[in-house]
């Protein structure tokens, strides 16, 4: 099969052009007719000569992802199932909000991350998303929608570890920032969310100007310990101490995500705790309340515990969010995504 063109780098696309003899500013040419007018044949990229069309029809293709179920919510979030070459699927979730349209994107098929509340972690890991694979979630999604839509910001936050695909995520970064030839999403719409893997965190700051989220779920390494393997090789103090270290410009929060689960994270002294080891980060804090799914052995605490949670956070002087449940109707919301393979649906069909 062809390379996916959308996979060439800048250096290797202009390489291509400059072996054949065609000017390097076609490479801008070529990748704004696939970021930004996303046409899905070379024979559209008119302002190219036909020599050149014929050339990169006869040694690329422009991959695609098919959506093989996309599902509408109750509260209008919309989930996308969809197929990748090799077979594998994977999930993307369209979120509307009165003033931003969020897409949640995956960055592997599967996650071998393991935490222990999550169903893409009952998996494990299948494989990396490639950085056209990455991409094309947005480009497919926005397909779907109205003309006067657009999405406006894009969370890495759907199945996979982001940052232990960190070559084909950051390559899918400046992608989906470039605003001269890439899809123009500015950096500061765009969010990495991770489980705290140390060394790439440092990098991604350095190398990136995107929000970084953290999975914190925990305020000691007992308790993250037992919830997410990864904190045995990064403990809770080295995740804290690099998040203290980062170079922030004086706006910019890191937010910590807490999934809040009844009975096992949730108690008031959680709470105190958290605001202490918090202590000295520009943070903010995102609750999400757990999303039961089949198989999973945890329950979301009551509406109750959730708000005094929330109040004593807010009480000593944190900035607190609690995520509403978007799409739990149709397995939806954080930590339901598990593509096809678990889901249960795909029989019967076809
Ligand atoms: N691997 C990255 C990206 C996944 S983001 C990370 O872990 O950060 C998805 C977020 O949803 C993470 O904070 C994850 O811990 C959380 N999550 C996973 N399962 C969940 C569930 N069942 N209910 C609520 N949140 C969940």
């Amino acid at each position: 099969m062809k390379p996916n063109i959308k996979d060439l780098s800048c250096k290797d696309l202009t390489m291509f052009l400059t072996e054949r003899k065609h000017p390097a500013y076609r490479a801008k040419q070529i990748r704004q007719w696939l970021f930004q007018k996303r046409v899905t044949s070379f024979a559209q990229m008119t302002n190219l000569s036909r020599e050149l069309r014929d050339q990169l029809d006869e040694h690329f293709s422009i991959g695609r992802l098919r959506i093989v179920r996309q599902a509408e919510s109750g509260d209008s979030t919309v989930k996308f199932l969809l197929g990748l070459v090799d077979g594998s699927s994977i999930e993307s979730v369209l979120i509307p909000e009165a003033h931003r349209l969020t897409l949640c994107i995956s960055t592997q098929v599967g996650c071998g991350f393991g935490c222990g509340f999550c169903a893409t972690a009952l998996l494990g890991l299948k494989r990396n998303l490639t950085a056209s694979e990455i991409v094309d979630q947005i480009l497919e999604a926005s397909r779907t929608l109205r003309e006067d839509q657009r999405i406006t910001h894009v969370v890495l936050m759907g199945m996979g570890e982001p940052l232990a695909n960190y070559i084909q995520t950051t390559k899918a970064l400046e992608i989906i920032t470039d605003g001269e030839w890439g899809v123009g999403i500015s950096p500061r719409r765009v969010t990495l969310s991770t489980v705290g893997l140390v060394p790439q965190i440092e990098k991604l700051m350095a190398e990136t100007r995107v929000n970084l989220a953290i999975s914190l779920h925990a305020t000691n390494d007992r308790v993250r310990g037992q919830l997410m393997p990864v904190n045995r090789k990064y403990a809770l103090k080295q995740l804290l101490d690099c998040c203290r270290s980062l170079p922030m410009p004086r706006r910019k929060r890191i937010t910590f995500e807490y999934v809040l689960l009844g009975g096992v994270n949730d108690s008031e002294e959680d709470a105190r705790e958290l605001v202490k080891i918090l202590k000295g980060i520009r943070a903010k804090v995102n609750v999400i309340p757990f999303n039961p799914h089949p198989a999973s052995r945890y329950v979301r605490p009551s509406d109750q515990r959730i708000a005094r949670f929330r109040n004593l956070l807010h009480a000593a002087g944190l900035q607190v969010n609690v995520r509403r449940p978007r799409g739990d109707d149709i397995q939806a919301a954080c930590g339901q995504l598990q593509g096809e393979e678990l889901s249960g649906d795909r029989h019967g069909e076809n």
